[in-house]
């Protein structure tokens, strides 16, 4: 028997949340359907799934998985619904989407509330979360009017040449545990307005959140007629997740998550010929050089390196920086370090909240240890925090040898390493010897070492940015990133164009047939 899950009413949740919470079921007691269809919630048959709070370990939810013929169901939904949406306009699709962002606006908190309970994040973080749901919203809608093709000269005459990009069909997107909410949303709000249908597996550890912000869009499609557009399944990964990959029926598999897990759906999407939009780790470095502004650099480092425990796949995890300041920018990251307010993310105040679970703290451990064991001083943190849990941990800052072999790992985790070098050519080959090539960023007020950094010869990264850290994308660019990270690109600019399918057509107007390249035949 699961035990019931009443928890929720007792701690940090506002009124707005628990109306969430009860529209969804649960009640102590309640377990949640793991999988929606068109008819919503789905009487889901697969094992009991806990959701716990990495802050305190408290049951927040009991979710009942899907099984391999419940995901089959609902990717039937998909296809049923995705056969109707993409004869739909895609600015009346944009209306939709519209009123999409018109109800996350309104639960905003909430479901940032949800997020601080569920995966740990600071609620500053847990309702920016939502916010980006709202403003990749926003984009959608505006870019429902913009999908743009373009007409070609034909070489033949009276021909006319053009491309039009059509709706692709049901698109999976596997998500990962640190943005349990916008990453979703990248997704399906840019492939909705491109006239595709969705199958969401979100990360097992974060499935509340997951089935909180969609029973939200599915109350909007369905009002609409739509319902089962955008489905939702919570299941393993060597069974629904491989069954996904798998799945002829998804075109495109657009996953996130560790490198390891891309690899494999890389491999089996790929034997099928899908289309995979692979949004992997990173080990996102930051340059200093010495005409940089501490202040600015200081403050910069660490919300990258500390915030959300050091889980954003856009972390700070190298501090590269010139000799003539290295000494001084050690002394101000140690004091910072040594202030940050550790706690209840829940509490206004806190800066840092737990890891996801106590594996991850295991891990970060670990990791110092080797570090230490290869060369590197720990400089402050990694220890327990008093009077908290085995997910707490204070971060970690080391002074780190350039050949120490972690440096070119993805270490998930509140973990920083500070590496000295001579120049900007030096810190820039630095940066650029890891297998991942996410995001990074230089501190300079010298405008050609800052133009250096961005040129061919520069960061070989997805992100490259200039007196600001490695995080905190705006959703207006295209996001993700080189080597090891997929080479996936997500949300804004033209990253639309992997949800549709383009489509060369010529006309020939003319009552004669000419071929190309001049050919005469017979
Ligand atoms: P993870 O790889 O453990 O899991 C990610 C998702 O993949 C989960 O939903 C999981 O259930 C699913 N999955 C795993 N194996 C699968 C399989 N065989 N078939 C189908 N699905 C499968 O990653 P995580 O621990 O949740 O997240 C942390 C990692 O994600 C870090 O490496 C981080 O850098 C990366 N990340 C990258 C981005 C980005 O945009 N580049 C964003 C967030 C997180």
């Amino acid at each position: 028997m699961p035990e019931p899950c009443d928890l929720l009413y007792t701690r940090g949740m506002n009124e707005a949340a628990v109306d969430i919470l009860q529209s969804l079921g649960l009640q102590a007691g309640a377990t949640l359907a793991g999988a929606w269809g068109a008819a919503g919630p789905l009487a889901t048959t697969g094992a009991t799934l806990a959701s716990r709070s990495p802050t305190d370990g408290a049951l927040l939810a009991n979710v009942q998985e899907a099984t391999v013929a419940e995901y089959d169901q609902v990717v039937a939904d998909a296809q049923a619904a995705f056969a109707k949406w993409r004869t739909v306009p895609a600015p009346v699709r944009g209306g939709i989407v519209r009123e999409m962002a018109d109800e996350f606006r309104k639960h905003k908190a909430a479901l940032g509330r949800i997020v601080t309970l569920e995966v740990g994040k600071i609620v500053a973080e847990g309702e920016g979360e939502i916010q980006e749901i709202i403003d990749i919203a926003d984009f959608a809608v505006g870019l429902s009017r913009q999908l743009y093709g373009k007409t070609m000269h034909s070489e033949r005459p009276n021909h006319r040449m053009y491309e039009q990009w059509q709706p692709l069909g049901v698109v999976g997107v596997i998500s990962a545990f640190n943005f349990p909410a916008a990453v979703w949303a990248w997704n399906a709000l840019v492939a909705a307005v491109c006239g595709d249908a969705i199958v969401w597996k979100p990360s097992r550890k974060a499935p509340l959140t997951a089935i909180a912000c969609h029973q939200i869009a599915h109350r909007v499609l369905a009002k609409h007629g739509h319902a089962g557009l955008f489905g939702l399944v919570i299941g393993g990964d060597s069974d629904v997740g491989e069954r996904m990959l798998a799945d002829r029926r998804l075109p495109l598999i657009s996953a996130t998550g560790s490198t390891r897990m891309g690899r494999r759906a890389a491999e089996v999407v790929g034997q099928r010929l899908g289309r995979t939009l692979l949004e992997l780790g990173g080990n996102n470095a930051v340059i200093v050089l010495d005409d940089a502004d501490v202040d600015l650099a200081v403050r910069a480092i660490l919300f990258g390196a500390v915030g959300t425990a050091g889980q954003r796949c856009t972390s700070i995890r190298r501090v590269i920086v010139q000799r003539g300041i290295a000494e001084v920018l050690t002394q101000r990251l140690v004091a910072a370090w040594q202030q940050v307010r550790i706690g209840d993310p829940l509490d206004a105040g806190t800066m840092m909240g737990p890891l996801i679970d106590e594996g991850s703290a295991v891990a970060v451990r670990t990791a110092i240890a080797t570090a230490q064991a290869t060369g590197a001083e720990l400089l402050c943190g990694g220890t327990a925090v008093p009077g908290r849990g085995p997910t707490f941990m204070t971060p970690a800052l080391l002074r780190s040898p350039r050949n120490l072999p972690l440096l070119r790992e993805e270490v998930f985790g509140p973990m920083t390493h500070i590496v000295t070098v001579d120049s900007l050519d030096d810190a820039i080959a630095l940066q650029n010897d890891s297998a991942h090539g996410l995001s990074s960023s230089i501190f300079t007020r010298d405008l050609r070492a800052a133009e250096r950094f961005l040129s061919a010869v520069g960061s070989d990264c997805g992100i490259a940015n200039v007196n600001i850290g490695t995080s905190g994308a705006e959703i207006g660019g295209a996001f993700g990133g080189e080597k090891d990270t997929g080479g996936g690109r997500e949300a804004g600019s033209d990253s639309w164009k992997q949800y549709m399918r383009r489509q060369t057509s010529t006309i020939n107007w003319s009552n004669e047939l000419p071929l190309a390249q001049g050919i005469v035949f017979g």
